[in-house]
């Protein structure tokens, strides 16, 4: 049996950008954000990931690995973004990005992890599940090119937090406005399940971003799957998580010292086609978080 190409053999115009990429796209080839470089470091397997991140802290990633990107945060998006620790997620993201779904079949996929995106130094973290695998593994960008993404940006855009009301595309304009997004498992999961050992193995990524980004004041989980992972990561950065462990719901709150996480209903379309979930309600929460952002100045 032939190998499996590593990417489409055939490149495809990027639609928003110009340029041809292959699917997945080569890191440092000229894709939009791109975080990396052909020499970023690949982790391969979990404790590769732990060993690029010891401890999930900032001296692992100092000024003599981050010669080529501008800051630690900077050198850990490019890891993060070339990752291929969990072997079932590559080769989903993989396969998915070189069979694309018909509607996009003019397209080249992303296909890569999907890393934090937005302000650098943000008062808002939005933490979701993980990027879906026709959205923002074809895409390159979080929560942008699915349903979930139109209805998370058109209220961010409504309450000063995004620049435009629709997010398309890397590359396309967008841009957070003291805000930033990520996803706890950062690979798209076949039926949008990583595994536990997958969400393990992608923490330590999560805990360095949190750590990176000591201006956050108010993380905002998008469904309980992040609202657990940050409870998690700020434990083991040393913030005060209550005992019994605070449950996951919608408009909740719990002060973690220092950071106020906020529950949301996720905007997928279980949520949103129920009307579980509506456009004001996302307002709200997103209002509250400015407001609390505001009042921990
Ligand atoms: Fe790496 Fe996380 Fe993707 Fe696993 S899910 S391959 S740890 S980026």
């Amino acid at each position: 049996m032939a190998p499996t190409p590593l990417s489409d053999p055939v490149p495809l115009p990027h639609p928003v950008f110009g340029g041809r990429f292959p699917s997945p796209v080569p890191p440092g080839s000229g894709w939009p954000d791109d975080p990396a470089t052909p020499d970023t470091p690949v982790a391969r397997t979990a404790a590769q990931v732990r060993r690029l991140v010891p401890n999930g802290n900032i001296p692992a990633l100092g000024a003599d690995v981050c010669a080529q990107t501008s800051s630690p945060l900077d050198e850990l998006t490019a890891r993060i973004s070339v990752c291929r620790a969990c072997p079932r997620l590559v080769k989903w993201r993989e396969d998915v990005a070189r069979d694309k779904r018909a509607a996009f079949a003019d397209q080249p996929y992303w296909g890569r992890p999907i890393a934090g995106w937005g302000a650098p130094d943000p008062s808002i973290l939005i933490l979701g599940l993980a990027p879906a695998a026709n959205g923002g593994n074809r895409t390159g960008r979080v929560f942008t090119g699915d349903s979930s993404g139109d209805w998370l940006f058109a209220s961010l855009h409504r309450v000063g937090l995004a620049s435009l009301p629709t997010s398309t595309h890397a590359g396309d304009g967008q841009q957070l406005l003291d805000a930033r997004m990520v996803a706890t498992v950062r690979c798209a999961p076949p039926d949008n399940k990583p595994t536990v050992t997958e969400r393990d193995t992608c923490a330590p990524w999560l805990r360095a971003e949190l750590d990176l980004l000591p201006s956050v004041r108010v993380v905002v989980a998008l469904g309980a799957y992040g609202w657990a992972a940050a409870l998690a990561a700020y434990r083991d950065l040393g913030h005060h998580v209550p005992r019994p462990r605070p449950k996951f719901g919608h408009a909740a709150e719990v002060d973690l010292g220092g950071v106020v996480l906020l529950g949301c209903y996720h905007p997928s379309q279980h949520n949103t086609f129920t009307g579980r979930l509506t456009p004001e309600m996302l307002d709200d929460v997103f209002l509250r978080a400015r407001a609390l952002a505001d009042s921990t100045v």
